[in-house]
């Protein structure tokens, strides 16, 4: 008789033994692997979101998508606000900014000092004696610098950098005599990264407040892009050129591969609006984590070249999925405390928090106490810069 015999109990120690070696394997094997995809989902979500902040805002997502991303992630906000932190551009544009402040860097070609050196074709750089001015463009040429030489047994000349030369019709028409609008009362509304989806609702808004704002795009060659642009240019407002691609790793690897990018964009909007922009800002503001390298040469060529950049003083952070009262008073706060409150927004696809709250804000500008003047960017502004 098997049940009851020695060989009976034998087998069910031996069974209860190996369920018991078994079970609780196969369970660390689900739960490690459930583990894994929540580790992988995370990975995935911040990739999104590193892509979203870094990369600007170059998300595959639709805004659709996006709007139920954030808003997902926005129930529990602390978690995804850590998250964002990690790629949070303004927290690496706060430490550039104190790290470049420290460093003391010159912001314009006036304050830059000049480079003086022994003539050596090392490369990105020629020698002054060697660049003769172009006669068939119009920019006025206005010579190369020489310097004495502190030892007169050395020939010691001042070098150019050869990006000069690039672009010779890349320049701005700077207006004589130049004025500023001293009026501390002014607002003005810019929004970066268009044209988009939300383009024509902006204009509607803008339209319904009867004002003028500006949109420093990213042309991307399109005749759909080319029909917004003339569109907000017909509209009244300023286009200032922001970049051709958003690739902070691209476009701030060199002082040439920047005004490759510009120049793209501003043949762009010239061939779709024929306006040539004066103004323009650069992506992550002027002083951020990706341009340390070449800050002070590239902020130094672009304002040789006359052009004008504009960062910003009020941050509506539409960008870093804040709520509508966050917003709203974060706007209305930073914009009193500013003089001439140069307000950042954003008119992409995903933007939709400043379609959320631009008619709010706006109307809660207008009807503030103070009386602010919302009006477009012109090279008239005094520029607010980092
Ligand atoms: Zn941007």
């Amino acid at each position: 008789m098997y049940f009851g015999s020695v060989r009976f109990f034998k087998h069910v120690i031996v069974g209860v033994t190996i369920l018991l070696i078994v079970i609780p394997c196969v369970l660390c094997a689900v739960m490690a692997a459930k583990l894994g995809e929540v580790d992988a989902e995370n990975e995935e979500l911040k990739t999104e979101v590193a892509e979203y902040r870094v990369l600007g805002h170059k998300s595959e997502y639709s805004a659709e998508e996006l709007f139920d991303l954030y808003k997902e992630n926005l129930t529990d906000k602390e978690g995804f606000l850590k998250l964002a932190s990690d790629y949070d551009s303004n927290a690496y544009n706060a430490a550039a900014q104190t790290e470049a402040k420290e460093e003391a860097i010159p912001v314009n070609a006036e304050t830059k000092p000049a480079v003086t050196t022994k003539v050596t074709t090392a490369a990105g750089t020629i020698p002054a004696e060697t660049v003769a001015p172009d006669d068939d463009e119009d920019i006025e040429f206005t010579g190369f610098e020489t310097t004495e030489a502190h030892d007169p047994d050395e020939i010691i000349t001042n070098v150019r950098p050869a990006y000069e030369m690039l672009y010779p019709d890349l320049y701005a028409a700077v207006p004589e005599n130049l004025v500023y609008n001293a009026d501390m009362d002014y607002v003005y509304l810019t929004f970066d990264d268009g044209p988009s989806k939300y383009t024509d609702s902006i204009l509607e808004y803008l339209k319904i407040y009867g004002i003028k704002a500006t949109f420093f795009v990213i042309p991307d060659g399109t005749d759909e892009c080319a029909a917004k642009l003339r569109k907000i240019a017909d509209a009244g407002h300023t286009i200032g050129i922001h970049t051709a691609t958003h690739d902070y790793t691209k476009i701030y690897a060199s002082v040439e591969a920047y005004l490759e990018d510009f120049k793209l964009a501003y043949d762009r909007v010239y061939d779709a609006t024929g306006i040539k922009c004066n103004l323009f800002r650069f992506p992550g503001g002027s002083i951020n984590d990706f341009n340390k390298e070449i800050r002070s040469d590239l902020i130094a060529e672009m304002t040789r070249r006359g052009f004008v950049y504009f960062d910003w003083n009020v941050d509506s952070s539409d960008a870093l999925g804040a709520t509508w009262t966050e917003m709203y008073n974060t706007v209305l706060k930073q914009t009193a405390a500013a003089n001439r409150a140069v307000i950042l927004m954003h008119d992409y696809n995903g933007g939709w928090n400043t379609i959320l709250v631009l008619g709010g804000r706006v109307r809660a500008l207008l009807d503030d106490k103070r009386g602010y003047k919302l009006d477009k960017l012109t090279e008239y502004v005094k520029p607010v810069q980092f």
